[in-house]
């Protein structure tokens, strides 16, 4: 079967990052919010099941107001609701970050741990969210895996898994530890311009002489 990595993992990465790069991907464009763990934290809570525009535009709206843990401590659920309506399933994201604020200021001194089993314990942080903000406000290695890295993965021969948690695992055995913080980021930004869920760009794919496709149709 063909194998992408036979390429080598850096080569192979700097490749997807690339051609995504060129695709104008949104998670290489985004810039202007992610100024401190605190912002990554809740950027990535409202980035769940809601697309990279409406989250700009909630984190926009939010951080406007409400940049800190003290700050949005003292919002009301209603109000944070109302400057978040614009991402998925807002309402149980206004209820997560209102506790969630309370906790960091009560808890944790209003900074955010840099722990994953701290993170794991707030409100509304699960691990794909603990491991963008181990990962990218904490600079840990880590590889944190949505639906993206899930399919990616899989499609890709990495890994065969049904679920995300398996898939972290799997993967953390075959990436060479120094490069699991650019799995996600890459593989997000070219799941989302080339290698897309349906209907992939194989023809313009860049790593198409060396991908099995498995499953795609
Ligand atoms: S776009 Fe096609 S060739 Fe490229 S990685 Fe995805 S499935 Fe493989």
């Amino acid at each position: 079967m063909r194998d992408p990595s036979s390429i080598g993992w850096e080569k192979l990465l700097d490749l997807m990052e690339g051609e995504a790069k060129k695709r104008l991907a949104p998670v290489f464009t985004l810039k202007g919010f992610l100024n401190d763990p605190f912002q990554h934290l809740v950027f990535t809570i409202l980035s769940a099941r809601t697309r990279d525009e409406q989250t700009v535009k909630a984190a926009g709206n939010l951080f406007k107001v409400a940049n800190t843990p003290e700050k949005l401590a003292k919002l009301s659920e209603e109000e944070i609701a109302t400057l978040i309506e614009s991402a998925g399933f807002y309402r149980n994201k206004a209820k997560n970050l209102k506790a969630m604020a309370e906790i960091l200021v009560k808890e944790y001194n209003s900074k955010v741990p840099d722990s994953f089993e701290e993170l794991v314990k707030l409100p509304g942080v699960g691990r794909k969210t603990a491991n963008v903000v181990l990962a990218y406000a904490f600079n840990r290695n880590t590889i944190a895996v949505d639906t993206h890295v899930h399919r990616l993965a899989n499609r890709l021969g990495f890994v065969r898994t049904g679920k995300p948690e398996e898939t972290e695992v799997e993967l953390k055995k075959v990436v060479p530890p120094e490069l699991w913080r650019k799995v996600n980021r890459v593989f997000v930004a070219f799941g989302q311009t080339v290698c897309k869920p349906i209907k992939p760009l194989c023809e313009d794919c860049p790593i198409e002489g060396v991908c099995p496709k498995l499953s795609v149709k």
